[in-house]
C-alpha cells in the first residue's frame, strides 16, 4: 500500500510527522470511525545473547546492583499499572509486580551475575529455572511460569533502557499503533482503553486483523510509514476506508459521532441466522477460551465453529498437563450445553509458535511442520489432547465436534478420524485451508463427517501469498475468485458419491457480511465468526433470499478480480451502506 500524503510530500519512514491533514492508507480490516492520539508499540525484546558475559569495566557487585534496581523499577511500574486495572486484569497485575522482585529469582540471577553472566543473560536464565520449576510443581503454581517469563522480558528492556515490551500503559484511551501485533498481546489489550489499531504492516487475514474485529476496534493494516508518527498525534481512523488521517478537522468529527450511532444499532443478533425466505443458516462464534464462549454466549452464537486450542497455551514452553487442558475445554463448553461446539486441535507452528511443539527456525513456517504436520515430528500430543477433549465433553451437555487444522490429503484426514475414533470422539472433521483438502473434499469426506473452510489460510496457499505480509494485501483477500472457486468445489465435493455432509466456514471471510451472503450462496451451511460480528452478518443475510445469495455467488465466481468481484455484490446489497468492510 502507498503512503500518500496530504498537504506534505510522500515518503516511506513517516518521519515529518508534524503536518497538519497527513494522510496514510492502509487496507481497511474492522469498521469504525474514531478520533483519538496515538500510543506506539514497543519493539519486541530480544533474547540476550547465550553465554553473554560481564562487560569489561563492570564489576558483579555493579552488575547485581543495576539488576536489583531494574526489578525493582518493573515491580513498582506494573503495581503502578495495578492500581488503574480492575477484576481479573488488576490480580494479574498484582501478581506479575510481586514476580519482578521476587526473592529466589533475583537470588539466582545474581549467583550467576557472580560467575560472570551479564545481568541481561543471568535474568533470562534465572527466569526460565524459575518458571520451569513452576510449571512442574502444576495447577496454580504452573500458571505462574508465564508472569516469570514476562517479568524477565520487562526486567532486560529496563536494564537495556528501552520501553517495556507489550501493549503500552496509559491512563486514557488511545490508538494503538505498530507494525504488527503478536496473538499473546491480546492477553493485555484491554478493549476499554484501546479505541482502535492501526500496523503498518500485516495483511486482512493477520492476527491483528483478527483481535480487532474479535474485540470490534476500528483497525487499518499495511499503512506504511503510519509507525514513524510520534506518541500523542491526535489522528482520524477509518476503519472502512483504511485511512488515517493527522490532526483531523471538524468534518471527522462529524462522522466519529455518526459511527457511534451506527454502532450502536449493529448491537445486537436475536440468536437464529437466517435469510429472508426462512432458510436457516446458524450462525457460531470462534473462540479462543472460555472467557470469549461466555461473551458468545452472550451475543447471541448458535454454537462455537472454531475454538482455536492454541490460544490457551500460548507462550507455554512445556505441553500442557491433560488436567490444564480439561479445565481449558470445560470452560467452553459450559457456555454452550445443548449446542455445537467445534475444537480445533493445536494449530501451533507460523504465526503461532508452541515451543513444545514447533521448530523456530524452520526456513519457510508457513509451509512447514504446523498444524496436524507437528504429529509427524512430536507424536503423543494430538493423542494427549484428543483424550482430554474427550475427558472435558464427558458429562457436559454440549455437543462435541472435533476437528483438525491443515489437513492436505485423505490419507491424513483418514489418520485423524482414527485417533479420534480411539479417544471416543464421536464427530471427526477436517479444516479445508490447503487447496490440495479443497480439490479432494470428496475423498477426505469418506473419513470424516465434516469440513469447514480456514479462508484465512486458503487464501494464503491458494494465491501463494503470506497472510502477514502488508505488500500483499491486495492478493490475500477471500474475495479473490480464485479462492471462491475453492470454496465451490469443496462445497461440490461434500455432495459427491451420495453424501451430503456439512461445509462450515471459519474463516474470517465468514465475518464479512457480504462475503457471508456469498458463501450461502456457494452452499456453505453454517457460519462462524467473531461474536462482534454476529448481528452485521445476521442482518445482512435477513436482507436476502437463497435464490439471490445463490445469483450474488455466480456474480462474484465469475468476476475478473477481487476488487471486481467485492464490488458487483455489495453494489446489490443496499442494506451493506454502513457497515465499512
Ligand atoms: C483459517 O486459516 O481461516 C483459520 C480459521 O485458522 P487460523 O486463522 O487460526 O489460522
Ligand atoms: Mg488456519
Amino acid at each position: 500500500m502507498q503512503t500518500l500524503s496530504g498537504s506534505s510530500r510522500p515518503d516511506q519512514t513517516g518521519a515529518d510527522t508534524t503536518e497538519t491533514g497527513r494522510t496514510f492508507a492502509g487496507v481497511g480490516v474492522s469498521p469504525g470511525r474514531i478520533i483519538g492520539s496515538i500510543l506506539l508499540m514497543p519493539q519486541a525484546v530480544s533474547e540476550p545473547v547465550a553465554g553473554e558475559r560481564l562487560a569489561e569495566r563492570t564489576s558483579s557487585d555493579e552488575a547485581s546492583a543495576a539488576l536489583r534496581a531494574a526489578a525493582k523499577a518493573v515491580q513498582v511500574d506494573l503495581g503502578h499499572r495495578a492500581v488503574g486495572a480492575s477484576g481479573a486484569g488488576r490480580e494479574v497485575l498484582e501478581a506479575t509486580a510481586l514476580m519482578a522482585n521476587d526473592p529466589m529469582l533475583i537470588k539466582a540471577a545474581v549467583k550467576l551475575i557472580t560467575n560472570g553472566v551479564s545481568a541481561e543473560r543471568a535474568i533470562w536464565e534465572a527466569a526460565a529455572s524459575v518458571a520451569e520449576m513452576l510449571h512442574n510443581l502444576g495447577g496454580y503454581m504452573a500458571e505462574r511460569a508465564t508472569d516469570v517469563l514476562d517479568v524477565r522480558r520487562r526486567i532486560v528492556a529496563e536494564l537495556r533502557g528501552v520501553p517495556a515490551p507489550g501493549i503500552p500503559y496509559s491512563d486514557t484511551p488511545f490508538i494503538l499503533v505498530g507494525e504488527d501485533l503478536a496473538p499473546a498481546d491480546t492477553a493485555t489489550l484491554d478493549p476499554a482503553k484501546v479505541l482502535a489499531l492501526v500496523t503498518s504492516s500485516g495483511g486482512p487475514q493477520s492476527h491483528t486483523a483478527i483481535i480487532a474485529r474479535a474485540l470490534g476496534l476500528p483497525a487499518v493494516v499495511a499503512a506504511v510509514g503510519v509507525d514513524g508518527l510520534s506518541d500523542g498525534t491526535q489522528v482520524f481512523v477509518d476503519g472502512a476506508a483504511g485511512t488515517i488521517l493527522v490532526d483531523p478537522g471538524a468534518d471527522e468529527v462529524a462522522l466519529a459521532q455518526a459511527w457511534e450511532k451506527t454502532a450502536a444499532a449493529l448491537a445486537t443478533f436475536d440468536g437464529t441466522g437466517r435469510l429472508k425466505d426462512g432458510h436457516l443458516v446458524p450462525l457460531l462464534s470462534n473462540v479462543g477460551g472460555a472467557k470469549d464462549a461466555v461473551a458468545a454466549a452472550a451475543a447471541g452464537a448458535q454454537g462455537v465453529g472454531l475454538l482455536r486450542t492454541e490460544f490457551c497455551f500460548l507462550e507455554r514452553d512445556t505441553e500442557p498437563s491433560l488436567a490444564e487442558q480439561v479445565e481449558a475445554y470445560r470452560g467452553v463448553f459450559d457456555a454452550f450445553p445443548g449446542k455445537k461446539v467445534v475444537v480445533r486441535t493445536l494449530d501451533a507452528g507460523a504465526d503461532k509458535p508452541l515451543p513444545f511443539l514447533t521448530d523456530a527456525s524452520e526456513a519457510n513456517p508457513a509451509l512447514g511442520v504446523r498444524g496436524y504436520r507437528t504429529d509427524f515430528t512430536s507424536p503423543g500430543v494430538l493423542e494427549r489432547q484428543l483424550e482430554a477433549i474427550a475427558q472435558a465433553a464427558d458429562g457436559t451437555e454440549a455437543q462435541v465436534w472435533v476437528m483438525a487444522p491443515m489437513i492436505s490429503t485423505a490419507e491424513e484426514a483418514e489418520h485423524f478420524a482414527g485417533l479420534c475414533t480411539v479417544a471416543g470422539l464421536t464427530t471427526p472433521g477436517v479444516m479445508v485451508e490447503v487447496p490440495s483438502a479443497a480439490l479432494t473434499a470428496a475423498s477426505i469426506l469418506e473419513h470424516v463427517d465434516f469440513v469447514s473452510l480456514g479462508t484465512n489460510d486458503l487464501t494464503q496457499y491458494a494465491m501463494a501469498a503470506d497472510r502477514q505480509l502488508g505488500p500483499l494485501a491486495a492478493l490475500n483477500t477471500p474475495w479473490q475468485p480464485a479462492v471462491l472457486q475453492l470454496i465451490r468445489l469443496t462445497v461440490a465435493g461434500s455432495r459427491d458419491e451420495g453424501h451430503d455432509k456439512p461445509v462450515g466456514v471459519c474463516g474470517e471471510a465468514a465475518a464479512d457480511p457480504a462475503l457471508a451472503v456469498v458463501l450461502v450462496g456457494l452452499g456453505v451451511s453454517t457460519l462462524s465468526m467473531t461474536a462482534r460480528a454476529l448481528s452485521a452478518v445476521g442482518a445482512v443475510l435477513a436482507s436476502v433470499t437463497l435464490p439471490e445469495a445463490q445469483q450474488l455467488a455466480a456474480l462474484a465466481l465469475t468476476a475478473h478480480s477481487a476488487t471486481d468481484a467485492r464490488r458487483l455484490v455489495r453494489e446489490k446489497l443496499s442494506v451493506l451502506d454502513d457497515l465499512g468492510p
